[in-house]
């Protein structure tokens, strides 16, 4: 079987995998990237189409805040384009649209407003607490990782409504239901990406913009210019690992071998209890790699000849909480050039376990249904092409969009995932080698020049508006001082 040696191996040529390997090639290492499936990009997946040319079946969107993909992008001319957003917003709830403008869809009753403004304004809160690199050391970390997030929304939500909204704002964001996740990992999770308003935005947050062209692009120009020859990426599935003090032996299922000094592993976590490795790895690491599932996803993209409801008024976003609708959350979808218009539609979490084993005709069916009426047009029943991509059955992703946290998991297994990776793996190891200083692995990374992040300015009601209970204590409080004011009124006036 064939042999070679090298600097380091990066096992998963996604983009995690393939920047670490871009930086260590920029300080004149030998890399080589092992990938299993036949392509790069990993969770990013673009497929051109003879009719609708090209289409994005994995990660898209990016927006303010994420710098480092902003900055590689620019680096390989990858253009980006705006989500159209100049129409109104879309919510549909029990059978009816309403329309609305900004991030959050408005509630129907003054108590379910107050409720939802409360929700958003403590996960803030609470978000801003929270170490971003010690999550563990946040206040109250172990209570708030023993808690799903159910029970989070049980125990700060009062309102049917808001409660429901809450359910969908974290499918949307995290592929899963919020009875299986810690409240801890969301709430870090969501101010990761910027916190609640930015992560759920279109316009100054995570789905501003998409790559013309598509996202895979970013992976295929890193990959053609890290190789071929020093740095190749080839087929092999890497199956185990053997580590001795100076050197790391990488075995495929093809028997070939690969020896390097260093290793990187850039695959999602819950693929690398696929791998074997020798000696063992450490035991929490070990433990971890057992306890950490993808979310779950099918992707799906509905293609009309027009972009019928831009004519009634609508961009295109939607979302939706209602119990019998196939997609949860909708945007528009047309090229930047104004050709092949599409919704793109996420079969999200418990309905995407529920309808995996539907046929595909029968989701496009009831998709376009749906649309019918969350868009208010018979045109919608006449789609002319369809699209999606089912992330659950997917061997080298396991799920997506990402990794879950159950409760309980960060504040005990935390610490193992902060060991390097990606881009500080590369640093981590160029610091081994002497190539640069103890205090330049973590690099912070400065913003994009051109996709700016704005602050989310809150008006004086989101700030002050008290919360259900606390306006009921109020309510309660006032009428008590009315009550014992028109009992001493009657009292002096008629005594
Ligand atoms: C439907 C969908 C929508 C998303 N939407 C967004 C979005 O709008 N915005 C956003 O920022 N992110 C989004 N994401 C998430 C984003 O795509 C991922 O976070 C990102 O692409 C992960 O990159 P990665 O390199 O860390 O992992 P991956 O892309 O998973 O790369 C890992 C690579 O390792 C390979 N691999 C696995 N096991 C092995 C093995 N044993 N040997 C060799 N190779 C192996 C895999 O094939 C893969 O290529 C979305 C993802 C999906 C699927």
């Amino acid at each position: 079987m064939s042999s070679a040696q090298t600097d380091v191996i990066v096992i998963g040529g996604g983009l995690s995998g393939l920047s670490a390997a871009k930086l260590l090639r920029e300080k004149g290492l030998d890399v080589l990237v092992l990938e299993a499936r036949d392509r790069v990009g990993g969770r990013t997946y673009t497929v051109q189409r003879d009719n609708v040319s090209y289409v994005d079946l994995g990660g898209a969107y990016v927006g303010p805040t994420q710098n480092r993909l902003l900055r590689l992008a620019k680096e390989f001319g990858v253009k980006t384009y705006l989500t159209n957003e100049v129409e109104d917003l879309a919510f549909y709830q029990k059978g009816r649209t309403h329309r609305f403008k900004g991030a959050f869809p408005p509630m129907r009753n003054f108590l379910a407003h107050m409720d939802l403004n409360n929700l958003f304004r403590l996960m803030d809160k609470l978000g801003k607490e929270i170490p971003a690199a010690a999550p563990w050391k946040a206040p109250d970390a172990e209570k708030l990782d023993n808690m799903t997030m159910q029970e989070f929304f049980d125990q700060h939500v009062w309102t049917k409504e808001t409660k429901a909204f809450g359910s969908q704002f974290v499918q949307v964001n995290v592929t899963s239901e919020p009875y299986e996740i810690s409240a801890l990992w969301f709430l870090w999770y969501v101010q990761g990406a910027g916190g609640p308003f930015r992560i759920y935005a279109t316009s100054n947050g995570g789905q501003e913009r998409k790559f013309v062209g598509g996202s895979q692009q970013i992976s295929d120009l890193i990959a053609e210019r890290i190789g071929p020859g020093q740095a190749s990426i080839i087929e092999p599935r890497c199956v185990s690992r053997s580590a001795g003090e100076t050197s790391v032996t990488v075995q495929c299922i093809n028997g070939q071998k690969f020896h390097a000094k260093y290793a990187v592993v850039a695959t999602p976590l819950p693929l690398q209890n696929k791998m074997t490795y020798e000696p063992p790895l450490p035991s929490l690491r070990n433990q971890l790699i057992q306890r950490i599932p993808m979310g779950s996803v099918i992707k799906t993209f509905m293609y009309y000849k027009k972009p019928f409801w831009r004519e009634n008024g609508f961009c295109g976003s939607a979302a939706i909480d209602d119990d019998g609708a196939i997609i949860g959350f909708t945007l528009d979808d047309v090229k930047p050039d104004g050709n092949h218009p599409a919704l793109m539609g996420f079969i999200l979490a418990d309905k995407a376990r529920q309808y995996v084993d539907m046929s595909t005709d029968e989701r496009k069916r009831r998709i376009s249904q749906l649309y019918c009426k969350v868009f208010q047009s018979e045109k919608a029943l006449k789609p002319v092409h369809y699209e999606e991509m089912n992330w659950l059955g997917e061997q080298w992703s396991g799920g997506c969009y990402t990794t879950l946290m159950p409760p309980g998991f960060l504040t005990k297994f935390g610490k193992e995932i902060r060991k390097p990776f990606g881009e500080r793996a590369s640093r981590e190891i160029l610091h081994d080698l002497g190539k640069i200083r103890a205090d330049e692995i973590w690099q912070d990374e400065p913003e994009n020049d051109e996709v700016i992040a704005r602050e989310f300015v809150s008006t004086f009601w989101e700030r002050n508006l008290p919360s259900v209970p606390g306006f009921l204590k109020l309510a309660g409080m006032t009428s008590l001082l009315s009550a014992v004011a028109v009992g001493a009124f009657l009292y002096h006036r008629f005594k």
